[in-house]
């Protein structure tokens, strides 16, 4: 197992439509040693998720853990479909763009179908974070970054985000409390997870 360099915004590969798994690629040594390294790199940088794009393969590969409760999984050759109309904003992060956070509003409801990295298919529906964090992955595989769909006034930088907090919100996120709480639950979840630079030495929470 390798921990891979991950690239970079600017880096072409980012903005690459990525080729599907061939059927027969999936069980040789090459593809499996990729699979034992992306997840060896997403532990590494403390990610919520890794496509393969972001280590420099142009594979529709994406590994990625549902919840801090179950093991990362592979999604291999994913179809997202949205099951609804309605959108839910968080602040999302990235490992190729480092040290950036701002707001992307995504439906909030998802079914993905994929391969694992055993063959085997699968079909999940995703709600909230989970769903977040999958549209985010196979964003990449299609070359489209978080930032394209960021609310350009919402970008900031991770220490100012951590000392000013959201620089956009939408009013309903706080008319509620209980809304309010889950507005922000999830969206400490994110800066979490999603993207803990660990070369920063302004992120204090770094592990
Ligand atoms: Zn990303």
């Amino acid at each position: 197992m390798a921990i891979l360099r991950v690239a970079q915004l600017g880096h072409p590969i980012l903005r690459q439509v990525a080729a599907p798994v061939k059927p027969e690629d999936l069980s040789s040594p090459e593809f499996q040693r990729l699979c034992d390294d992306m997840l060896e790199t997403m532990d590494e940088y403390d990610g919520a998720g890794l496509a393969a794009p972001q280590v420099h393969v142009s594979l529709r590969v994406v590994v990625c853990a549902l919840s801090r409760e179950r093991p990362a999984e592979f999604f291999i050759n994913p179809v997202i479909t949205p099951l609804t109309d309605e959108l839910s904003a968080s602040y999302e992060g990235c490992l190729s763009v480092e040290g950036l956070r701002g707001r992307v509003e995504r439906p909030n409801h998802v079914r993905v179908e994929a391969f694992d990295r055993d063959g085997s298919a699968k079909e999940y529906v995703l709600k909230g974070f989970p769903a977040t964090v999958i549209q985010h992955e196979c964003d990449h595989l299609d070359g489209v970054l978080y930032i394209d769909r960021a609310d350009p006034r919402s970008l900031a930088f991770l220490a100012e985000y951590r000392r000013h907090g959201p620089l956009v919100t939408n009013p309903e996120d706080y008319d509620d409390d209980e809304e309010g709480e889950e507005y922000e639950g999830e969206d400490d979840d994110l800066d979490e997870e999603i993207d803990d630079d660990p070369n920063d030495p302004t992120d204090e929470d770094t592990r």
